[in-house]
């Protein structure tokens, strides 16, 4: 004997059935028809929220208010439709109500117990999605005792068994095989990053969806969705319980800074800064007002978050607006702190690594865990979640190789690969990169090029457009003015902590002096507004003055690059100086690139090739330097060695260390470079000591 159970929703007692008839027949007959011809491809009809309201604005509060009847009342009405089919299945397609009104629009961190139960929207980006799992829908129960079969339709919450058999007994067997199983997925879906002020932690909100709706989102995309708020069944007997949001209807919605939400009041404020002749050493002031100096270091991060401007090429090629920078330094040279700086005034920025661990990796990657009921979740790390943003990420030295590879990748090609299963899945990523690392001696000196100091490939420094290398030095005027700011910032903060604890009023002329100290400029609210409005809203082309300026720079390096036999600069660096001239004009609001800019660009650029590409053995500004992490001079060193080896080779099997540095002399390569250059060409395997103290070619030619 087989009996179905009836589910919670019982059609015949439903008022509510013959009203959405109503409805559907007068509003939605086209659709239905036209879905009906594609059933069960397409299965679910989407109906806009406004128009039952419209047409029956109590049935559509009630809708929002009780979904869980009203859903079924939808569907079964639906379904009851005169309608022809193709298919012989029964037409049973999904009901999916979107634009829902602005008051059911509920912020993450705003969801509270009284939505439980009820229709709501909300938005976010996905930050973890596991693969598509079977979800019992259709339960086929046996009665142990009598052997009873009963069919038992299951909701989203706890498993439901019959009550009792005929037999009236209650001890049955779940026969999977004989149930029927939908599609479902689970997401974590997390607070946009622009909804967030400074360094707030964002909140997050596990959401299920299932059959037409799996495999249509993954991580780093934003979406909207509406679904009905439930609590999760527990395992153990506790009295608070974990929620998450069955969803009804979703879709990506675009990744722009929307939810940085500008007043009228505030873009005044913002056009009215924007035309300050002094508006660029305002902004100066404006990141991390407590770190003493390094203002070139924080003009490169200001023209970085205001970014330059993406350009799509015919032949759907694009070129990159990012501007990525990397700062090198002696530990304890304030880095993580204009990081974080950076970090609190992006309108859209995450920040990671160094000792504040958030648990979001850097990179995207799939793990087999509980939350993706022991199979595969794909979890989106800062570089996805960031995307059209920026990433801070502190401590680069110290990345793992799989972040190491991604940054790589995000930064050359604007997308991450993840490998699963051995299956690779490529994601799009649009993320500026504010990096900062150590030496790796720890401390930098002086006298060795840059590119041997940092422990990162070549590949990637070359990645940036541009890179500072801040030192540790002795000077005594400027250590007694760090010293003084700092303690002084110190003093200050201090007594506004003393004021607020005790709630005093500082005097006017006190919290003027504090202010003068350690006050921004602009506010950092303000501040990411006029940020995120100049990203959205600017999109400056080059003058002719400045494509002149511009090419004149990038010319001459390249000529002096041809004189003195060195590299000097790509096709890459050229982009650069674009990219920071368009920032530079952003700040202004202006839809030209000016001299100015330019001009601004190219100081910026010389600045941070001074700092990283100049040989400190001859003073010349040399990109094999960054390119192949060798100077010139090295490179140059090496290859007469190897020369010097192999033809004193050709006539003798006997090559000693010591005539080879002798002849490396007459080549002006002193005796313990040439050691260097020797040992270097062992290590690569081109040249070998047959014994020691003698030295053979790997090839004789
Ligand atoms: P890093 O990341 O380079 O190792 P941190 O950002 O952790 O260094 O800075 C170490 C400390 O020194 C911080 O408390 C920072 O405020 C202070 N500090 C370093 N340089 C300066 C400076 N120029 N002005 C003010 N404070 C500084
Ligand atoms: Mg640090």
């Amino acid at each position: 004997m087989v009996v179905v159970e009836k589910s919670d929703f019982e059609a015949d007692k439903s008022p509510f059935v013959s009203k959405f008839q109503r409805f559907f027949e007068s509003v939605y007959k086209k659709e239905i028809e036209k879905l009906a011809e594609s059933y069960p491809e397409k299965r679910s009809l989407l109906v806009d929220f406004s128009e039952l309201e419209k047409f029956d604005f109590k049935l559509a509060d009630a809708l929002l208010e009780n979904p869980d009847e009203l859903l079924s009342a939808a569907e079964f009405a639906v379904e009851g439709m005169d309608v022809p089919t193709l298919e012989e299945e029964r037409f049973k397609p999904h009901v999916r109500f979107f634009n829902l009104p602005e008051d059911r629009k509920i912020l993450l961190r705003n969801i509270g117990s009284k939505h439980l139960g009820k229709l709501i929207t909300i938005e976010g980006i996905i930050k973890q999605i596991t693969d598509v799992l079977p979800q019992l829908k259709m339960a086929t129960f046996r009665c142990n005792r009598c052997g009873n079969i009963y069919r038992v339709l299951q909701s989203s919450k706890q498993l439901k068994q019959p009550d009792f058999c005929s037999c009236h007994h209650r001890d049955f067997t779940l026969l999977t095989e004989d149930s029927d199983f939908i599609d479902f997925q689970k997401i974590q879906l997390q607070e946009p990053l622009e909804a967030l002020k400074g360094n707030e932690q964002p909140t997050t909100i596990d959401v299920y969806i299932n059959d037409d709706l799996v495999n249509q989102v993954s991580v780093g995309d934003k979406i909207e969705l509406s679904g009905i708020l439930r609590l999760r069944p527990t395992k153990n007997q506790s009295l608070v319980f974990g929620r998450f949001l069955e969803c009804n209807f979703l879709e990506e919605t675009a990744r722009g800074f929307e939810e940085v939400e500008i007043t009228k009041e505030e873009e005044q404020q913002i056009r009215e800064l924007a035309k300050d002749p002094a508006i660029y050493e305002k902004l100066i002031g404006s990141v991390a007002p407590a770190i003493y100096g390094h203002e070139i270091v924080k003009e490169a991060i200001i023209l970085q978050l205001f970014g330059g401007v993406k350009k799509i090429l015919p032949g759907n090629q694009s070129i990159r607006g990012n501007i990525h920078v990397l700062l090198v330094g002696d530990p304890g040279v304030a880095k993580s702190q204009l990081l974080q700086a950076a970090n609190s005034i992006a309108p859209k920025s995450i920040y990671v690594g160094g000792k504040t661990t958030t648990g979001v990796g850097l990179t995207a990657t799939a793990v087999k865990d509980e939350f993706g009921e022991g199979g595969w979740t794909l979890k989106a790390g800062a570089l996805v979640l960031a995307s059209g943003g920026t990433t801070m990420a502190d401590e680069l030295d110290k990345m793992n190789a799989e972040d190491r590879t991604a940054l790589h990748e995000c930064m050359e090609q604007g997308t991450i690969s993840v490998a699963k299963a051995g299956i690779i899945t490529r994601f799009k990523t649009d993320t500026s990169i504010l990096a900062a690392a150590n030496p790796k001696l720890s401390r930098f000196d002086p006298y060795t090029p840059f590119i041997e100091q940092v422990d990162l490939p070549p590949t990637l420094v070359s990645r940036f457009d541009l890179f500072f290398m801040i030192r540790d030095v002795l000077d005594r005027t400027r250590d007694s003015e760090i010293a003084s700011h700092i303690l002084r910032t110190h003093q200050a903060g201090a007594k506004l902590f003393k004021a607020r604890l005790k709630g005093e009023k500082l005097k006017k002329s006190e919290l003027e002096a504090i202010n003068e100290l350690v006050a921004p400029a602009i506010e950092p609210e303000l501040l990411r507004k006029y940020i995120a409005f100049a990203r959205q809203n600017v999109f400056p082309t080059l003058s002719k003055e400045a494509i002149e300026i511009i090419s004149d720079f990038y010319v001459g390096l390249r000529e002096r690059g041809k004189e003195e036999g060195t590299y000097t600069a790509t096709h890459r660096q050229l982009e650069g100086l674009v990219r920071l001239s368009e920032a530079s004009a952003r700040v202004r609001l202006s839809d030209i690139v000016e001299e100015q800019d330019a001009e601004r660009a190219v100081r910026l650029v010389r600045s941070s090739l001074k700092d990283v590409v100049t040989d400190p053995e001859t003073g010349k500004i040399d990109f094999d330097m960054v390119l192949t992490g060798k100077t010139h001079t090295k490179i140059e060193g090496m290859r007469t060695i190897l020369r010097i080896v192999k033809e004193k080779a050709q006539v003798s099997d006997r090559v000693t260390v010591e005539e080879v540095l002798e002849e490396a002399k007459t080549f002006n390569i002193e005796r313990e470079k040439a050691n260097d250059y020797i040992n270097e060409l062992v290590k690569k395997g081109d040249l070998y000591r047959p014994r020691h103290g003698l030295l053979m070619p790997a090839e004789v030619k």
